[in-house]
């Protein structure tokens, strides 16, 4: 079935006096896949089952395909749901653990087969289907998993860190397949992860969550070039932070004293007030750092490491107020520790953000 729409409206949950997840909205299009992503506790799982109708939120409302869900139980909710445990039933086959929504369904045994015949295919299962679970490996429970979350065809899938328990291989490798799988069926999913890589790879669009709230919603580019503050920055991608107060300002950039007593350029990003003094943040890619032989005047620092990538080079350099940066270079350069550089990028590729307290 093809995906609906999804509407989380001001939604918030309290355990007791904590509110772990805070006015959440959220708007999903039909056959959209959305990452949620944040760090652990950030209330990506809350989110997911709220969804789900598991967790009743305490305020808000959810929408699916229009519908008011907030009240309605689980079960009415028609959801494929996969969990990073596989919770399949161990004294099942597989196709035993496929059928079972189909049959809780009522569905006949004829159009039983040719279900578990079409997702099996799908989800490359095909000649394990009389395998007792236990008896297979995590990526194919999980494949099982992923089946019978899919067979009755769920106009929305959720799925709770699904990889997170299998290794690096096979979790690329069932990246790929979950995004064609979405593709060919058309589901909304959301896609719960900790990992970013994987939500840059997977999703349409990300949410990213702390603290219980939104942080920023947008398209993988979007995120990482155009992070809305220093949370987001960090968390999406590689960045290098830098603390310092405002010194100067024009109409598009910045001047900031960091922890050496530098000055240092960046775009002011959020209307902060531009008043000398102001806490801010610097954030700056580490591919924007440029290095150069030691200028008179420049920021310096010295070459703590430089490892090598295969494509790219990463180098960490301490600066002489203490604070390090790391930049990415071509793996031509080749630069050895203890040597003095100068560090430098162009404002327009560093963004000044308000020191939020907390
Ligand atoms: P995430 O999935 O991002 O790791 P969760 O949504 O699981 O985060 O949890 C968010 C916060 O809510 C955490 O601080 C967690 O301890 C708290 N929490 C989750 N479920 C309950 C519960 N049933 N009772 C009390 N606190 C809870
Ligand atoms: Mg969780």
């Amino acid at each position: 079935m093809p995906g609906v729409s999804i509407h989380i409206d001001n939604v918030t949950k309290r355990y007791g006096t904590v509110s772990v997840i805070r006015d959440v909205s959220l708007d999903i299009a039909p056959g959209e896949f959305l990452s949620l992503l944040g760090p652990s506790g950030s209330g990506k799982s809350t989110i997911l089952m709220s969804l789900a109708g598991f967790t009743h939120p305490t305020k808000g409302v959810i929408r699916i395909d229009e519908r008011d869900v907030t009240d309605l139980a689980p079960r009415s909710r028609n959801i494929g749901m996969v969990f990073q445990q596989y919770a399949l039933f161990p004294h099942m086959t597989v196709e035993q653990n496929i059928a079972f929504p189909l049959l809780q369904r009522g569905m006949a045994k004829s159009e039983i087969g040719n279900r578990i015949e079409a997702i099996t295919k799908l989800v490359g299962l095909v000649g394990l289907e009389k395998r007792p679970a236990p008896n297979l490996s995590g990526g194919q429970q999980q494949r099982v998993a992923l089946a019978r979350a899919l067979v009755f065809q769920p106009p929305v899938l959720l799925m709770d860190e699904p990889l997170g328990a299998l290794d690096k291989k096979m979790r690329e490798h069932l990246q790929v397949e979950i995004k064609e799988i979405q593709r060919v069926t058309g589901t909304t999913v959301v896609f719960v992860t900790h990992d970013q890589s994987e939500a840059l790879g997977m999703s349409d669009r990300l949410a990213v969550l702390n603290h219980g709230t939104v942080e920023q919603i947008g398209t993988p580019e979007e995120l990482y070039d155009a992070p809305a503050n220093a949370f987001v920055a960090d968390f999406i991608g590689e960045a290098n932070i830098l603390s310092g107060t405002l010194v100067g300002w024009s109409d598009e950039r910045c001047a900031i004293r960091i922890a050496d007593g530098s000055v240092v350029e960046g775009t002011p990003i959020g209307n902060f007030p531009l008043q000398s003094e102001t806490p801010v943040e610097l954030v700056v890619r580490p591919r924007s750092i440029k290095l150069d032989q030691p200028k008179e005047g420049s920021l310096c620092g010295q070459v703590l490491s430089s490892s090598y990538f295969g494509e790219s080079v990463s180098v960490r350099i301490k600066l002489a107020g203490g604070s390090e940066v790391t930049a990415k270079e071509p793996p031509t350069l080749r630069r050895v520790a203890g040597e003095n550089l100068s560090v430098s990028w162009s404002y327009q590729n560093a963004r000044v953000f308000q020191q939020k307290g907390e």
